[in-house]
């Protein structure tokens, strides 16, 4: 991967006359990366500018490194650094690794899995007879449990998207709260666990980092789902807001699914907020069934050119804007999240292009709105620059925040939550816009009533 030339480390103590240890020149080297990613630099201009740090030829020996390393982290973080000295800790700086071989596992539209491994106990499923019609050239396995697949396939990164599918009967993980992020303020959201893995590519997925498995896991038994939401909700008897989406795209492959015509004719009459959330504009089953307002369709939204360089496969922003309009108008609740939102030099004119676009075909209100900066563990960071080298996101400002996340400083978040509401109101004042895994600091600064999770949950679900 690297740009690095072998001979940064005896440059740096052949300038400066003192070794390096192995960890001072890790993060030397990371720094000097990321800034020549960042800055369009290359290595003799930082060394040039290390030279002339003001002061360093008084300091001793190896105690020249601390003034490099303050040196270099202003020049990596510049936003940050003009407010406040940077906190070295919260500052990920890893070893660099090279990249992984570029993957023959892209998406190809449409989708066309090579193998399809089918649990005995789902042979006989619908699910399993859509596959055999649509693929019928497709190579078919039966197993006992899906998980047998790695006894015999050491799992790889370069594994990853491989179009397998993995038709299940589910058994346990039917539905869990969404789990959002520790110290954060959640919004009582309910995962509906109808499948996992997807065949988009996005370069700040964290399916990345949370998957050992390759392909694509589809449960056939839908019904165990039915039965187990009611058994749940017997309990609750409370309304809430439910979905899939979490841990694959809910109609990326709808049309051979055919999840959602089942999943809307189940909770439509249900006392709940049931959504399907993607980025395709796979919206047909959808057309064919009648609208229901507790029915909630929704799009993750980012500028054409975010769309271009991060997101592999899926639809362009004007053909989900254009599915979302013609959704609405079927009368279906539609919804948006603007998440991850990713600070560029031009960020605000960007976010503001697509939210203009947005309302030019969307009537307001919506059901809601989310919004969420840019994060990541920094495992994710590491397989991310692994996999998509040519993708510069996480050498964007980024701290490791009280979750050990990657995140922008609060003062970014804050400015950027608080542009964004204020350009939503510009068009629309009265659907809900809600910050997704966000502390309470930056909810103070957009919406200072909503300060805890009950609160977040009746604001999202009285309107
Ligand atoms: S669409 Fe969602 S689930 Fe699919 S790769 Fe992108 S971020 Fe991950």
């Amino acid at each position: 991967m690297t740009d690095i030339s072998k001979n940064l480390k005896s440059n740096i103590e052949r300038a400066f006359g003192f070794r390096l240890n192995n960890n001072q020149y890790k993060e030397l080297r990371r720094l000097f990366y990321e800034i020549m990613q960042r800055e369009n630099m290359d290595e003799e201009s930082i060394m040039k500018e290390i030279l002339d740090i003001p002061g360093i030829e008084k300091i001793g020996g190896r105690n020249k490194f601390f003034p490099i390393k303050a040196y270099l982290l202003g020049k990596r973080f510049p936003l940050a650094s003009a407010r406040a000295k940077i906190d070295a800790k919260s500052v990920f700086l890893a070893d660099l690794k090279p990249a992984l071989p570029e993957s023959d596992n892209k998406w190809k539209k449409p989708f066309v899995p090579q193998k399809v491994f089918i649990e005995h106990n789902a042979r006989d499923s619908y699910l399993a007879k859509r596959f055999y019609s649509a693929f019928p050239q497709a190579e078919y396995e039966e197993l006992d449990f899906y998980g047998e697949y790695l006894h015999k396939h050491k799992f790889t990164l370069t594994d990853l998207k491989k179009p397998l599918v993995f038709i299940v009967k589910e058994k346990w993980d039917f539905i869990r709260p969404c789990p959002c992020t520790k110290n954060h303020l959640g919004c009582n959201y309910w995962i509906f666990n109808l499948g996992f893995g997807c065949p988009y590519d996005c370069s700040y997925c964290f399916l990345q980092q949370y998957t050992n498995f390759p392909g694509i896991v589809l449960p056939a038994n839908l019904d165990d789902f039915f039965s187990r939401f009611d058994d749940f909700h017997k309990k609750i008897s409370a309304p809430i807001r439910i979905g899939t989406g979490e841990f694959c795209d809910s109609l990326v492959l709808d049309d051979i699914t055919g999840y959602s015509r089942q999943l809307i004719g189940f909770f439509k009459n249900k006392p709940v907020f049931f959504e399907l959330k993607t980025k395709s504009a796979q919206i047909e089953n959808i057309l064919k069934v009648p609208a229901s307002a507790n029915i909630v369709i929704s799009w993750s939204l980012n500028p054409q050119c975010v769309i271009d360089k991060e997101e592999r496969g899926v639809a362009s922003l004007k053909e989900r804007i254009l599915a979302a309009e013609k959704v609405q108008k079927h009368g279906f609740s539609i919804a948006f999240h603007f998440d991850p939102i990713i600070y560029s030099q031009n960020w605000e004119r960007m976010y503001g292009e697509v939210i203009d676009s947005l309302y030019t075909h969307i009537k307001p209100p919506l059901r809601w709105i989310s919004l969420g900066t840019l994060r990541g563990t920094r495992e994710l960071k590491n397989i991310s620059e692994q996999r998509f080298p040519q993708s510069k996101i996480f050498y964007g400002e980024l701290f490791l925040g009280e979750d050990k996340k990657l995140r922008y400083p609060k003062f970014l978040r804050k400015q950027i939550y608080s542009f964004m509401l204020k350009y939503i109101r510009k068009y629309d004042p009265h659907t809900p816009v809600y910050l997704c895994m966000e502390d309470n600091e930056c909810w103070q600064a957009v919406s200072p009533l909503l300060s805890s999770s009950e609160k977040i949950e009746k604001y999202l679900l009285s309107q």
